[in-house]
């Protein structure tokens, strides 16, 4: 289905075309002899038969009705499907002779449905009765959350085309958005092994060539010479329109290999832009006014952006940023920024300003050998992001886009901090061999994956892994992770720019549990806002965004969503072991209000007849202090604990943890943050429930005893870190490291905590250890240092 709404986005360059060729393709998946679209009509509050395939075309814009008439009026006010056999004996059919509809006997519809806002409704209808099942319902369901945003946004295009006042004025600024590779100018480097230092923030060593991703590009600072010719200037424009949708339909190919189709999905809308007849042709028009490719195509978008803004709904005034987007990259192909279809080389080292989540969903992974920030601290989502996909990352770096030239060679050690830029022969030879052993290492480490990790006296310590991907899910494997202890769930929103439809995220989470099966997976409801905003949430405006409208609060403000996921992996819990995780909670009421909202769905999923595991746990992160401090509350009313240490020592100790400049205050074995996590065992304890860890702590090897020590049964960190934490759990004795908590929580600073467990990770022989050894001690030695 997926495949064929491409298709349709592929071939349409209208509203009217669109909606025909949507009409089309719903008729024979579905095998009917009618499929018409409705579209609402918001200020006007009805419905007009935008577009049918089998009923009379005459009828197209004539029949209307208002909301709640008719079964097509009943479908839109009530936002759910019917289906009925015997339509035409039905009280609420309402007949509209111009359609000539009395000869089809079933009849079933389902809402076009866009951020919970009702914008159509598609029909099929069936000269033979049909007794439609639960499958064809689902199907039509499906068709529609897919088809639901490609009609919007060829309304809002056709809305576009319709607004042509101020065309003919220049305006030179372009809004950007999205990542945009610029060039460097700069002047080739004469010195070598230049030095830059900043956080060491995933480990692992990459030697490539840079490759520098800014957000910004100052298109308006390139130089632009307009032929002479009009004929030129219009093949020009048409030249690098084409250019631009190559481009965005490679894109999608490799988004939708790499990460699964409903990733890809993105991209719809902005081929639907390229495609649409109407931005074409005022794009070729302003060029025949103006003689000149670029100001056109400039003033074109200055109209659509003016327009966007004035759209007073948050959501559909955000679909102005795919314009920004597309006109961004033509603009760049008219003005000859060549490098920007350059495609990445293997091995690249990428050059950003802040290592955000969204760069996951935009730039090739495949091909990044390592990444490096200006800006930013150890535990942001993008940096966590870079350590599950195992990407050597070093943020905080001051300097680093002032000095580094694209495509010069870069050396980025992830376990220290550095970077090199301009390495000489001597240089790069070293680090390949540093390379070498760490990655022999990891593989001799690898090879003991079967081994448990078990206390010398006999504890088993439950070890999973950490995911957002399902490229993740091979490391998990890999690495010998026993499950997934948290499943982060942003991706797929930030890919989209808003919250996926039910249908895309069943679709991954059932690929996810089938994947692990018979291992676990802890699912997180959406986590977005903080440093995951998203421009569809309409949430830019916040001051203290991480104070703000994030996560549980913020699902709980947009129902529609929350409830679309909540019955996503319901559904999913069906075909394995799932549990569900909700993230920071802060007290018992917003607790009480995601667990009715999950009953509802249960009572929902049961009315419908659709599986899900009716023995489903229920989990809460305790990531808040208040919820720390109230753990045993809250332990009355949920199932299990996830202790979030990114958050839970960000809030504790008032240090952002996406803040370089106080990334030194930032350490979650301050005996504040211990304290919070006693306290939570205790009352989880108490209460009869587990309590994991799931923060970038459960695989910082220091914190490993002490987490131990204080009565934590499972970790689940980064993949790659899991063999390690291994090792270091086996080396450890109960007993021993009990008695370290206890110092622990009774340290005046992070800094004695620091060495309490580096004195107990030296005792245990880990700094002999023949395949960690060597950097566990180089790492003991920094952390006592500090
Ligand atoms: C945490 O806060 O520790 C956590 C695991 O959640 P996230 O890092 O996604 O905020
Ligand atoms: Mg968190």
């Amino acid at each position: 289905m997926l495949a064929d709404v491409a298709e349709v986005v592929s071939r349409s360059h209208d509203l009217e075309e669109t909606l025909a060729n949507v009409t089309e393709l719903v008729a024979k998946r579905l095998d009917a002899d009618v499929c018409s679209i409705y579209t609402v009509d918001t200020a006007q509050q009805r419905l007009t038969l935008s577009s049918t395939i089998g009923l009379d075309p005459n009828s197209v814009g004539r029949v209307t009705l208002e909301m709640g008439e008719g079964l097509v009026g009943k479908t839109a006010s009530q936002g759910e499907p019917i289906a009925i056999e015997h339509a035409l004996a039905d009280p609420h059919f309402l007949y509209f002779p111009e359609t000539k509809e009395e000869r089809y006997e079933s009849f079933l519809s389902a809402p076009l449905i866009v951020q919970g806002v009702v914008i159509g409704v598609i029909v099929i209808q069936t000269v033979e009765a049909r007794r439609f099942d639960e499958p064809d319902i689902e199907l039509l369901q499906t068709c529609a959350s897919l088809l639901a945003p490609v009609v919007v946004n060829a309304q809002l295009l056709a809305m576009m085309s319709a607004s042509d006042e101020d065309r003919a004025q220049l305006v030179g600024e372009i809004s950007s958005s999205g990542v945009v590779k610029t060039r460097a100018p700069k002047s080739p480097r004469a010195e070598k092994n230049v030095m830059l230092r900043g956080l060491a923030t995933a480990r692992g060593v990459a030697i490539g060539p840079v490759f520098r991703l800014d957000r910004e590009m100052d298109l308006e600072r390139i130089e632009y010479v307009p032929s002479q010719d009009l004929v030129q200037e219009q093949a020009d424009i048409k030249e690098a329109l084409s250019e631009a949708r190559r481009e965005i339909a490679d894109m999608r190919e490799v988004v939708r290999d790499r990460f699964g189709p409903e990733f890809a999905a993105v991209f719809h809308a902005q081929i639907q832009i390229l495609e649409d007849k109407g931005f074409v042709q005022n794009v070729t028009q302003a060029v025949e006014q103006t003689h000149n490719a670029r100001d056109a195509l400039a003033s074109v978008l200055e109209t659509y952006r003016r327009t966007f803004d004035r759209i007073e709904d948050p959501y559909f005034r955000e679909r102005g940023v795919d314009i920004a987007d597309v006109g961004q990259r033509v603009m760049a192909k008219l003005l000859g920024v060549r490098d920007h279809i350059e495609p990445m080389k293997a091995g690249s080292v990428v050059v950003v300003d802040q290592l955000l989540p969204a760069l996951f969903a935009q730039v090739e992974m495949d091909k990044v050998s390592a990444i490096i920030a200006e800006h930013g601290g150890q535990t942001s989502h993008g940096v966590i992001f870079a350590r599950t996909l195992e990407i050597p990352s070093v943020t905080g770096v001051a300097g680093i886009l002032e000095e580094a030239r694209e495509g010069e060679a870069a050396i980025v050690d992830g376990a220290t901090g550095t970077v090199y830029l301009s390495p000489d022969e001597l240089l790069t030879r070293e680090f390949e061999q540093a390379q070498h052993r760490y990655e022999v290492a990891v593989e001799h480490l690898d090879a003991m994956r079967e081994r448990p990790a078990e206390t010398l006296d006999g504890k088993r310590i439950r070890l999973s892994a950490n995911a957002g991907l399902l490229a993740d899910l091979r490391l998990v494997e890999k690495h010998g992770a026993e499950g997934v202890g948290l499943f982060r769930t942003e991706l797929l929103a930030l890919a989209h720019r808003g919250f996926p439809s039910e249908e895309e995220q069943q679709q991954l989470y059932n690929r996810v549990v089938e994947f692990l099966d018979p291992r676990s997976v802890t699912i997180r409801t959406l986590d977005l806002g903080g440093d995951k905003g998203i421009p569809n949430i309409g949430l830019d405006d916040e001051e203290n965004p991480q104070l703000g409208c994030r996560s549980i609060r913020l699902a709980l403000e947009n129902r529609p969503a929350f409830r679309a996921q909540l019955r996503a992996i319901l559904r999913a819990s069906a075909r394995g072991r799932v549990r569900l995780l909700l993230p920071m909670i802060s007290g018992l009421a917003e607790l009480r209000e995601a667990k009715a909202l999950i009953d509802e769905t249960r009572t929902e999923l049961t009315r419908e007849g659709s599986a899900y595991d009716p023995d489903l746990k229920v989990g809460i992160m305790i990531e808040v202090p208040s919820a720390a401090i109230t753990a045993r509350v809250l332990a009355e009313e949920c199932d299990f604990f996830s202790i979030g240490t990114n958050d839970l020592t960000q809030y504790t100790l008032a240090v952002d943890r996406g803040n370089e400049k106080v990334a030194h205050l930032y350490d979650s074995l301050h005996p504040a943050v211990l304290q919070l996590i006693h306290l939570t065992v205790l009352a989880a304890d108490d209460a009869g429930i587990p309590v994991s860890i799931c923060g970038e702590m459960a695989t910082n090897p220091l914190a490993v005893p002490i987490l131990v020590g204080l009565g934590i049964g499972e970790l689940s960190g980064t993949p790659a870190s899991v063999p390690v934490v291994k090792e270091i759990i086996r080396a450890l004795d109960v007993g021993e490291v009990e008695a370290d908590a206890r110092a622990a929580l009774a340290a005046r600073t992070a800094a004695e905590v620091h060495v309490i467990a580096a004195t107990r990770l030296r005792s245990a022989g880990l700094v002999d250890h023949p395949d960690i050894g060597g950097w566990l001690g180089q790492l003991l030695d920094e952390a006592l240092a500090n």
